[in-house]
């Protein structure tokens, strides 16, 4: 894993002309293209009074802007060492594609009315939703250009049709990729054999994207689920080899830039007086508590926005206004702490 980058370079060094630079920095453009003479620095710090110096400025970005969160990037005098940082305004843009199934079904219903509702300008949600699809079927449709199932919602409401693996890259100029494996392989690592084709397919055509990884939930204890078993239908081993598996196979993937930590946001909420209830059918989530939460995970892990912020609610569950607080807990801790449990409150 690695820090996520987009497709501007890390650094991006700004010349000594400072033409980028805004006002509030004196700058000397007398500096441009002379050499740093060697009596006014040293290699391990400078000598030159920032009072007096000519600065000449180059910039990194220190924090990337995401679509609810400003970045930063710092100037630093090459000769004084002297620092200001700028801030970099949220992009309010969210384009996300998962090649998916009916889990990333679940992950998205939501997601344009709470990204919109927190302000997010412009949303753009595909979904490569064929039912049960695994990474080497997402694969085997790739390399056999089969038609798949493809849903896209721009307004507010999701519109259907059939295209190609390589149309629908095509379609959108994607901010975001998102990968998982089906619920039934995605705590066996021995699934995991093409995820890098996957993932080395997809930078190809989409080189300005981010890829990211979703983390599934584990069933209900109440699943009858064939598989379940070899989990002893408990919810949290099954949980566990899901983030073990992950840490196995797709950590190690430099490509994923990050993790969003819907199973980790379920099992929190499991975890509080809400208990383990939220599926519709022993794996899929209902559409109240179980939508709702993984919609926020999506959008928190996603937008860098603050659940805090979202007020909207899915109209026909409007009872679940009282459990906000425990829901949005649930995703802030799994956004904070990914990869293992945060016990919620017992109690209302
Ligand atoms: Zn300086």
């Amino acid at each position: 894993m690695k820090e996520q980058t987009n497709s501007s370079s890390m650094i991006d060094s700004v010349s000594s002309n400072n033409q980028s630079v805004s006002d509030n920095l004196e700058s000397d453009t007398s500096s441009v293209g002379s050499d740093v003479s060697s009596d006014n620095t040293s290699s391990t710090g400078s000598t030159v009074d920032p009072a007096t110096c000519s600065h000449s400025y180059e910039s990194s970005i220190t924090k990337h802007p995401r679509v609810l969160d400003e970045g930063e990037k710092t100037f630093t005098c090459k000769l004084c060492k002297h620092t200001y940082t700028e801030k970099l305004p949220k992009t309010k843009t969210l384009k996300v594609l998962a090649l998916g199934n009916s889990f990333s079904v679940d992950a998205m219903e939501y997601l344009w009315d709470i990204a919109n509702n927190a302000g997010v300008e412009n949303i753009v949600l595909g979904n490569i939703n064929i039912s049960g699809c695994s990474l080497d079927m997402h694969w085997d449709n790739i390399v056999n250009d089969t038609t798949v199932s493809y849903k896209k919602n721009t307004t507010g409401t999701w519109k259907g049709k059939r295209s190609t693996v390589a149309e629908v890259l095509a379609d959108e100029e994607w901010d975001i990729i998102s990968l998982q494996q089906n619920s039934a392989n995605s705590a066996f690592p021995d699934t995991y054999g093409n995820l890098n084709n996957l993932v080395n397919y997809i930078s190809v055509c989409e080189p300005n994207a981010r890829i990211v990884w979703h983390l599934t939930w584990s069933y209900q204890h109440t699943s009858k689920k064939e598989f379940f078993k070899e989990f002893d239908r408990d919810p949290i081993k099954m949980y566990n080899a899901i983030v073990s598996t992950y840490k196995e196979k797709v950590e190690p993937c430099e490509l994923i830039t990050s993790v969003t930590p819907s199973g980790t946001a379920v099992q929190n909420l499991r975890s509080s007086y809400i208990g383990d209830t939220i599926t519709r059918d022993g794996f899929h989530m209902s559409y109240s508590y179980g939508r709702y939460i993984i919609g926020l995970t999506w959008f928190a892990a996603l937008t860098g926005g603050n659940v805090d912020d979202v007020t909207w609610l899915p109209s026909d569950y409007p009872e679940m206004a009282d459990d906000l607080p425990v829901i949005r807990q649930s995703v802030k801790d799994a956004i904070k702490t990914p990869l293992a449990i945060t016990q919620q409150a017992k109690e209302k």
